[in-house]
């Protein structure tokens, strides 16, 4: 098993180009299916998911629509805490299909706070599409239509995901030792 060292750190080689590339031909089929009358409006969160959003758009062969975006979060007013906006998101999304194009769905955390911005503006229909799952650990209220890998409650980098800003180059993914 191949090993990685960035940083500090040692991961160990979790899921392989060709398992990653082949989950993704059969996510893309599942899309092309359950879409074949429509023309999803894709969204993808940056800047994890630039690797899967791109793969995943090649293998589709209806008609779609993509754009990258990326989410902040500041300090609300309120007690609530964080509030998450988004940058890059101009599009008007009523009556659109929209997939969220996500790299991984930890907590939660971040599309529970980010869902209602989108449902706001009153979109046809609302899925989400995760590369990678950490159901375990998911506290939030937020369930991916569209998985790649149901993972380990572990640290992963490589395929977009990093490590204090690298390993996004890495064409496996990786995970923690
Ligand atoms: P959530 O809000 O669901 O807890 O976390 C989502 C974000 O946390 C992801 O988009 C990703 O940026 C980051 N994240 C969660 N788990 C991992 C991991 O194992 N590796 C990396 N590189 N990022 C992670």
């Amino acid at each position: 098993m191949a090993t990685v060292t960035i940083k500090d750190k040692s991961f160990e080689t979790y899921l392989s180009e060709e398992t990653i590339q082949s989950r993704i031909r059969f996510i893309a089929g599942q899309i092309n299916s359950d879409y074949k009358d429509g023309k999803p409006f894709f969204i993808a969160i940056l800047n994890g998911s630039f690797m899967f959003a791109a793969d995943l758009f090649k293998h589709l062969t209806i008609d779609a629509e993509i754009c990258f975006i990326k989410l902040a979060s500041y300090e609300g007013m309120k007690s609530t805490g964080n509030v998450v906006t988004s940058i890059g998101l101009d599009e008007d999304l009523f009556g659109k299909e929209v997939i969220i194009v996500e790299d991984i769905v930890d907590t939660g955390k971040t599309l529970h706070q980010f869902l209602p911005k989108l449902v706001h503006q009153q979109p046809k229909s609302l899925k989400i599409a995760s590369l990678l799952h950490k159901s375990a650990a998911t506290v939030y209220p937020v369930k991916p239509d569209y998985v790649g890998f149901d993972i380990p409650d572990k640290f992963v980098v490589g395929y977009g995901l990093d490590y204090d800003g690298l390993g996004r180059n890495l064409k496996e993914i990786y995970q923690l030792i």
